[in-house]
């Protein structure tokens, strides 16, 4: 890596993306459940589309989006092979993030093919029936019920609640109570609007197990389950700088846990890029457009190093050791038995997970380059067991723009043929 792909794709080669990545029978009718989005055929590729920095850039669509996209539809509008649009937003909700992307786009995208960094939480269905507190902004309780959440408490809600909890600003103090709601679990969806009441509200409900209008109880020993979604420390917006993103109010709540407990603030999951979970979810949509058929290869087409080509490696690292391990459990089974079993779990995934960045959003190309360089620590919230490593930030492929990048997957699924 280093130097942007030269080979680029005459567009005119393009023209049948349906014979380079359809194989097997046509299968009349669509895939289920992928709404507009639905294919008629088998493939063996499967694409994930960051959305900022790849496709838009604030309100405003990439030039070379809709030219990638248009490469990429039958003239019914519909997709070629299964495409999911994978983002670390999670202020709305998946049907409306669908609508945005279509009408910016001027492509039909269904729900299904839209995955924000909450939406794993779909599969985490344990949690489904306690009574959660949510953190975020945006229609929160909404996105929970969506979700699969049924007892829901907000921010706003513990906090009338409580009305001796949140006593930064004065001016916002609740004057009537209302009967209080135990949390058992907390998702932290993004970042609120007023950090000063959520750190203090959350701490609240994880030092007293859920009933914060008791006094701290020093002795837990078990910390209440946290939900945690997008660790993006910054993110880019209109200004010049980075702004500060869900990470860096996650670093601020667990250093004050920390200066108040000596313990480290546990996660019971982290969702969102870079995490496996959500490369799990998405190659879930995938299959599903894909009538449930496993893919070979899955591209992941980001701009950022930290989010988009690191999730997209340590996915591939994943599978990696996942056919690896599944390899040697077959062979263990063969060994003992003197009859190859076949696991069935091996089809389900993917063979590999190829990362492309473009240099349209964070990613500068005029930059050093992170095997040069130290990979700063300041880019990343590396909590829980997830490491800065070299390699995981290394793209498999870097090109100029999204259309270069499906320009790139067509070139090489058209080599594979051959
Ligand atoms: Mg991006």
């Amino acid at each position: 890596m280093g130097q942007i792909d030269s080979k680029r794709r005459n567009s005119s080669c393009t023209g049948g993306p349906k014979k380079l990545f359809v194989r097997g029978p046509k299968i009349p009718g669509g895939a289920p459940g992928s709404g507009s989005g639905g294919l008629r055929c088998v493939c063996f590729v499967g694409v994930l589309f960051d959305v900022d920095g790849v496709l838009l850039r604030g309100g405003s669509v990439i030039p070379a989006a809709r030219r990638a996209l248009r490469k990429l539809v039958d003239q019914n509008q519909s997709f070629l092979f299964p495409v999911v649009f994978v983002t670390n937003a999670g202020s709305c909700l998946r049907h409306h993030k669908a609508q945005q992307l279509s009408h910016l786009l001027d492509v039909q995208i269904a729900p299904e093919q839209v995955v924000l960094s909450h939406s794993p939480l779909h599969m985490m269905e344990t949690f489904h029936h306690k009574c959660v507190l949510v953190s975020g902004q945006g229609p929160v309780t909404q996105i929970a019920h969506t979700l699969g959440f049924q007892k829901v408490v907000t921010m706003e809600e513990l906090s009338e609640q409580h009305p001796l909890l949140d006593m930064v600003d004065h001016s916002r103090r609740p004057t009537s109570t209302v009967s209080p709601a135990n949390p058992s679990a907390i998702i932290l969806f993004g970042e609120p609007i007023r950090w000063e009441t959520n750190l203090q509200l959350i701490v609240d409900v994880l030092l007293t197990n859920g009933r914060p209008g008791c006094v701290y109880d020093a002795r837990l020993s078990a910390q209440m389950p946290i939900l945690a979604c997008n660790m993006d420390l910054l993110w880019m917006a209109e200004a010049p700088s980075p702004r500060f993103g869900h990470g860096m109010f996650l670093l601020c709540l667990e250093s004050i846990y920390r200066k108040l407990t000596g313990r480290r603030l546990e996660y019971e999951a982290v969702l969102g890029k870079p995490s496996l979970l959500t490369y799990q979810y998405a190659e879930q949509l995938l299959r599903q457009q894909n009538q449930n058929h496993k893919l070979s290869t899955i591209y992941a087409v980001g701009d950022n190093l930290m989010t988009d080509i690191y999730g997209a490696n340590l996915y591939n690292r994943y599978l990696a050791k996942h056919h690896t391990d599944t390899m040697s459990d077959t062979k263990l089974v063969a060994q003992g038995t003197g009859t190859p079993v076949p696991v069935v779990e091996e089809f389900a995934f993917a063979a590999q997970c190829s990362s492309i960045l473009v240099c349209t959003g964070v990613y500068n190309p005029q930059s050093p380059l992170p095997g040069d360089q130290n990979v700063s620590e300041t880019m990343f919230h590396g909590q829980n067991d997830l490491k800065v490593e070299p390699d995981l930030v290394e793209p498999s492929h870097m090109v100029e723009d999204v259309e270069a990048a499906v320009d790139l997957m067509l070139q090489q699924e058209n080599q594979n043929e051959v």
